[in-house]
Order: C-alpha cells, then structure tokens, then sequence
C-alpha cells in the first residue's frame, strides 16, 4: 500500500535530542505527531519506525531513538504524496510546529506537531493502523 501515515508519538519527559542536521531540539513532554508518506509499502514504513537500534536517516530516527519517546497510535490513509504536506498544512494551523522537522524535501513548517488538541488528528479522517 502507498499513502500517507501519522504517527502518534508520546514523549514522557521534557528530552535534548540532536536531530541531525538541525541540531539540538529540545521536546517538552506530550504527544506529538509526525506526518509521513510511503510510495511503497507503507506497513514496511511503519515498521522501520517501530524499531529500535537502526541506522538514523530521517529527522525522526534520532527523536524516536531517544528511551523517553514512544510511538502510541498510528493512522493512515491510501494516497499520492502531495497528500503528506497537505495534512501538515492542515496541522500547522492549530497545532505548534517543530520547524523545519521533516521537511528537507518541501517547504512545509514542518512534518512534527506538539498536539494540543487531539481532535485535530481525528478531524484528518485518518484510518487506525
Ligand atoms: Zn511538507
């Protein structure tokens, strides 16, 4: 399957994570979303993020590396790519941006949101993995 997935992260202390490129990112404590697309196999996708001890490559292999971070939930939803920084437009609009997270290839704010409302995410129309 190819299409767009969030993943629900849950980070439970405030953390210092450097993050690549973009250096030391502190996270406060809560959930966070990260939006990603897979052009193919998404459930090969996910499963990379679900597992520990790899290889870092994107900005989100370093937060998710760290012990204090975890992946809650995930949702999906079958669809081309400019369907990933359509969601996370739709994000940035009423939840708080990690910037420039995720986004070495467009021009989002971001692809990594501190939620504050998890009604945003449900408001996608999302499928649950
Ligand atoms: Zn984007």
């Amino acid at each position: 399957m190819k299409g767009v997935y969030i993943l629900l992260i849950k980070i439970n202390k405030n953390v210092q994570e450097t993050v690549g490129s973009l250096g030391k990112i502190k996270f406060n404590k809560g959930k966070y979303a990260y939006v990603g697309s897979a052009q193919n196999n998404l459930e090969k996708r996910v499963e990379r993020h679900m597992s520990k001890n790899k290889k870092k490559f994107w900005h989100i292999d370093y937060l998710l590396d760290n012990k204090f971070t975890k992946i809650v939930d995930i949702f999906y939803k079958k669809s081309g790519k400019s369907e990933e920084c359509r969601i996370a437009s739709i994000l940035s609009k009423t939840e708080l941006p990690v910037l420039k997270f995720g986004c070495s290839d467009c021009n989002c704010k971001s692809h990594l949101f501190k939620i504050r409302n998890s009604d945003a995410i449900l408001r996608l129309g999302l499928e649950e993995l």
